[in-house]
C-alpha cells in the first residue's frame, strides 16, 4: 500500500528529511520525502501496512531534537511502484500553512567537538550542522534551502558538498554548512590594520583582556563587548562611550561555572541558561561587578551560543559585557557601515550578511514561572498554538517593546523584538519585519488590530494598512489586550484580570495602568483600579518621578520637595512650576508603574528614569532586604484602591529603614490588588485569574498575588509563551480582534 503523509510543524531546517530518509531506508520502504514551500514536509511511502504503521509511529517518537510536529495527515492511495527512497528537491512556496522555519539555534556539542578535532573546522568560527546554527536571521524566503539564505554567496568546497549530499552524514542538507576553505571569513579591524581568520579572533581576545572595547558581529546584530571585572574600569569607560549611565548591561559568561561565581543559579535557571535558545537570564547577584547593573540586585547573563563566542572565551577568564550595539532607542546595528559610526576600539566582523536583525531574548523566573521579558532570538519565529477558530489577522502592538503578531490557521506568529516605536527608524524596522513575515507565511490579511491610543505611530500605521487594503481595523484597549493574551495562551473563555503596568490609554482617555478587568476575550469590563493621581507635566512625570510624588501628595509636601532641590535639573525655579502644575494638571493616571516610581523617589532611591522601569526596578531591588514594618490593611473605596493613603504612610514614616518601607509599599499594592480582584471574581462567579503587564515582572508583587489567590482557591495564570509585558501585547490585540470578528 502507499501512504501519502503531510507533516506540519517545525520540520524544516532541523534535520527532519534526513531523519525520514534514514528511517525509510531502515524499514525498507520506497518513496520520497520533500520540503513543501511553507507547508511542512510531504512523504510518500510504499510497503506493507504494518511497516508503514511502524514508520509513522517512529516519526512521532524518534523525531530530531529540534523538530516539532503539530499535525500529521495521512491518506492511503494507489501504489505507484517506487523503486527506491529518495529526498526530492523542494517545491516552490505554494499554498500556506503553519509550518515555518525554525529559530536560530545555539551551537551544539558535536560542532564544538568538531572545532577541536576536525581539520577543516579546527577553530573555525562558523561551524554549524543540521541541528544548530543561524536560521531565522539568514533566511530570505522559503523553502529553507541554501540559495534562499544569505549563505548563497558561499560555494561549497568538494568536502562540504560530500557531507551535504551524504544522507548518513550529520551535515546532510545542513544549509549553513561551511568550513575554513569555503565558508564565511572573519576579520578584525583595529587601528587601521586588518587581521584575518584565527588571528582576528586571538587578537580580539587579547585586546579584550587589555581592556579594549570591541564591536562583535553576532547572529542577529552587533554586540559591544568588554571585560567585566571587580574593578570595573572597562565597563565604566563603556558607559561613557555609549552615553548610558544606568541601563543594565547583559553579560556573557564562559560557562555555568563562571555564572555561578558571580550569581545565584537555581536548577530551573540552569536549564534555561543551557537550553539551545541561550537567552539572557536575570540572576541574583553573588558578587558586585561595578557599573554592570547599578542599583539592581540581578544581572542579565547568557552563555556562549556561537562558535565565535566559544573561541573568544578560550583565552578569557572573566565575564564579558555583551550589550546590543545600538544608539539609545534605536534598533540593533547589523551592518558593517553603520557599526563604523560607533566609538569602539576595534570591530570584529565576518563577511556573511544578516538578513533579519534579532536581539537576544531575556527571561526571568518569577513565582515559579519562566517569564519572557523579551521574546526574540531563539524563539522567533516559532508559532504559538491558539485554541480558537482564526482569520488572518495582523496586530501591530503598542508603543514600547513592540512586536507584531500574525494570527492564522489557529497559530500566532510573533515577530522579533522591534523596540520602542517612537522613532521612524523603529517604525521602518517594524514594517520590514511585517513584510518578511507576510511573505514567509503567505499571509492574506483580513483585519488589523492596534492600540486604542490615537497618537501611537503603530496606530497610524495600522490605519494606513486598513485604508490601503480596505479591511476592518480594531482598536484594542491596552489592558484588555494584556489580559486577553494570557487567556488565549491558556485557552480561558472568561477571567478576571489584574493588569499592572506603566501606561495604557483608557476608554475614558485617562492613563490607565493598575486595572482589574473582567474579560471574555472579545469584550471587557473595567471593574476596579488604583486611585487616580495627577501627572504634573505629563511625560515629564514619567521621567522625573518626584513630579509624580507631587501629583499624589499635592502641596502638602511642598517643603519636603524644596529640600530635594538636587533632584530637579533646573533647581528651585522648576519646583515652583511643578507645584503650580499640580493644581492645574488635568492628566490623571491609575498606573501601578508610576505609583512605584513615586515611592522610589520618596525613598530617595531613584529620581530620574534613564531606562524604562528603572525607578520601580530599583525599588524592588531595595525592598528585597526589607520586611513589612507598616503592616497596612488595604483601603478599597468602592472599586478604587486607595494609594494616596499608602504614600502618606510612607512619608510619615520616613525615619524607618528604606528597605522596610519599600517592602511594605509593594506588600500593600499586591494585597490590595489581590483583594479587589477576588471580590470581583466572587461577584462574577469566576475562578480563573490572570495577571499581566510590565509590573508583573516584579517578583514581590506577582509572588504575593499568586499566593493570596491560590490560598483562597482561585486559579492563577501568567504568560510564559509570550512576554507578560508590552512585548506580547500584539498577541492579545490579535486574539481580541479575531474573537470580535467571529462574535
Ligand atoms: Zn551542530
Ligand atoms: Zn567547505
Amino acid at each position: 500500500m502507499l501512504a501519502h503523509i503531510k507533516v506540519n510543524g517545525i520540520v524544516q531546517g532541523v534535520g527532519f528529511r534526513p531523519f525520514v530518509y534514514r528511517l525509510a531506508k531502515k524499514l525498507n520502504l520506497k518513496g520520497y520525502v520533500l520540503n513543501l514551500g511553507d507547508a511542512g514536509v510531504e512523504i510518500e511511502v510504499e510497503g506493507d501496512k504494518k511497516t508503514i504503521k511502524i514508520f509513522i509511529k517512529k516519526i512521532k517518537e524518534e523525531k530530531p531534537p529540534l523538530a516539532e510536529i503539530n499535525e500529521i495527515k495521512i491518506e492511503y492511495r494507489k501504489e505507484k511502484g517506487y523503486e527506491d527512497f529518495i529526498i526530492r528537491k523542494s517545491k516552490d512556496a505554494k499554498g500556506r500553512n503553519t509550518s515555518i522555519i525554525p529559530p536560530d539555534i545555539s551551537i551544539c556539542n558535536e560542532c564544538i567537538e568538531d572545532m577541536e578535532k576536525q581539520k577543516r573546522r579546527k577553530n573555525y568560527f562558523f561551524t554549524t550542522c543540521t541541528n544548530c546554527g543561524p536560521r531565522f536571521t539568514i533566511i530570505k524566503r522559503l523553502p529553507y534551502d541554501r540559495p534562499n539564505t544569505t549563505m548563497d554567496e558561499f560555494e561549497m568546497c568538494e568536502e562540504c558538498k560530500k557531507e551535504y549530499t551524504n544522507p548518513l552524514d550529520r551535515r546532510y542538507h545542513a544549509q549553513t554548512i561551511a568550513c575554513k576553505r569555503c565558508g564565511p571569513k572573519i576579520f578584525l579591524e583595529y587601528k587601521n590594520e586588518i587581521f584575518e581568520g584565527e588571528e582576528a579572533i586571538w587578537k580580539s581576545s587579547a585586546l579584550l583582556k587589555e581592556g579594549k572595547i570591541i564591536a562583535i558581529k553576532g547572529i542577529g546584530g552587533y554586540h559591544i563587548a568588554c571585560i567585566a571585572t571587580e574593578e570595573g574600569k572597562e565597563v565604566k569607560r563603556l558607559r561613557k562611550i555609549l552615553g548610558r549611565q544606568q541601563k543594565p548591561f547583559a553579560l556573557m559568561a564562559k560557562d555555568l561555572q563562571m555564572v555561578k561565581k558571580i550569581a545565584y543559579v537555581s536548577k530551573e535557571e540552569e536549564k534555561i541558561l543551557s537550553s539551545y535558545i541561550k537567552p539572557i537570564v536575570l540572576l541574583n547577584k553573588k558578587i558586585e561587578l561595578p557599573y554592570v547593573a547599578p542599583g539592581l540586585h540581578n544581572y542579565g547573563i547568557m552563555l556562549p551560543y556561537t562558535g565565535l563566542h566559544i573561541l573568544l572565551f578560550k583565552e578569557i577568564d572573566s565575564p564579558l559585557v555583551m550589550t546590543s550595539a545600538n544608539y539609545p532607542g534605536l534598533p540593533i546595528i547589523y551592518d558593517e557601515e553603520e557599526i563604523k559610526g560607533m566609538k569602539v576600539d576595534a570591530i570584529l566582523f565576518y563577511n556573511r550578511k544578516i538578513w533579519q536583525r534579532c536581539d537576544d531574548s531575556i527571561m526571568r523566573r518569577v513565582a515559579g514561572k519562566n517569564l519572557l521579558i523579551r521574546r526574540s532570538r531563539g524563539f522567533v519565529p516559532t508559532a504559538i498554538k491558539v485554541a480558537m477558530k482564526t482569520r488572518d489577522i495582523l496586530a501591530v502592538g503598542a508603543e514600547e517593546n513592540v512586536t507584531a503578531c500574525f494570527l492564522l490557521n489557529q497559530h500566532a506568529f510573533l515577530t522579533q523584538h522591534i523596540g520602542h516605536v517612537q522613532h521612524l527608524e523603529n517604525l521602518e524596522f517594524l514594517k520590514k519585519a511585517i513584510e518578511h513575515f507576510s511573505n514567509l507565511l503567505n499571509f492574506s490579511i483580513e483585519a488589523i488590530a492596534c492600540d486604542l491610543h490615537p497618537a501611537f505611530l503603530t496606530t497610524r500605521y495600522a490605519e494606513e494598512i486598513a485604508e490601503e487594503k480596505d479591511i476592518e481595523i480594531f482598536r484594542i484597549q491596552h489592558h484588555h489586550a494584556h489580559v486577553a493574551k494570557a487567556m488565549a495562551e491558556y485557552g480561558l473563555e472568561e477571567a478576571i484580570g489584574i493588569a499592572i503596568d506603566g501606561f495604557g490609554y483608557g476608554s475614558d482617555a485617562k492613563a490607565w495602568g493598575g486595572e482589574i478587568l473582567f474579560s471574555n476575550i472579545a469584550e471587557y469590563e473595567r471593574l476596579g483600579h488604583l486611585q487616580y493621581h495627577k501627572m504634573p507635566g505629563g511625560d515629564k512625570a514619567t521621567q522625573y518621578p518626584i513630579r509624580m510624588l507631587a501629583g499624589i501628595l499635592g502641596n502638602e509636601i511642598a517643603d519636603f520637595i524644596c529640600e530635594r532641590e538636587y533632584v530637579f535639573p533646573h533647581g528651585k525655579n522648576e519646583i515652583e512650576v511643578i507645584l503650580k502644575q499640580v493644581e492645574k494638571e488635568k492628566l490623571l493616571t491609575s498606573s501601578c508603574g508610576r505609583l512605584l516610581d513615586a515611592i522610589s523617589s520618596l525613598l530617595d532611591i531613584c529620581h530620574k528614569m534613564d531606562y524604562e522601569g528603572e525607578p520601580a526596578m530599583k525599588l524592588e531591588s531595595v525592598a528585597r532586604k526589607g520586611k513589612d514594618v507598616l503592616q497596612l490593611e488595604p483601603i478599597i473605596k468602592g472599586n478604587v484602591i486607595e494609594t494616596k493613603y499608602l504614600v502618606e504612610q510612607i512619608y510619615e514614616n520616613l525615619r524607618l529603614k528604606k528597605e522596610d518601607l519599600a517592602y511594605s509599599a509593594q506588600e500593600y499594592i499586591a494585597k490590595a490588588l489581590a483583594t479587589l480582584a477576588m471580590q470581583k471574581a466572587d461577584e462574577y462567579g469566576i475562578k480563573n485569574m490572570v495577571i499581566a503587564g510590565g509590573c508583573a515582572y516584579n517578583e514581590h508583587l506577582t509572588t504575593k498575588i499568586k499566593e493570596m489567590l491560590e490560598k483562597n482557591g482561585y486559579k492563577f495564570f501568567i504568560n510564559e509563551k509570550v512576554p507578560c509585558g508590552d512585548g506580547g501585547i500584539s498577541f492579545g490585540q490579535a486574539v481580541v480582534a479575531n474573537k470580535k470578528l467571529f462574535d
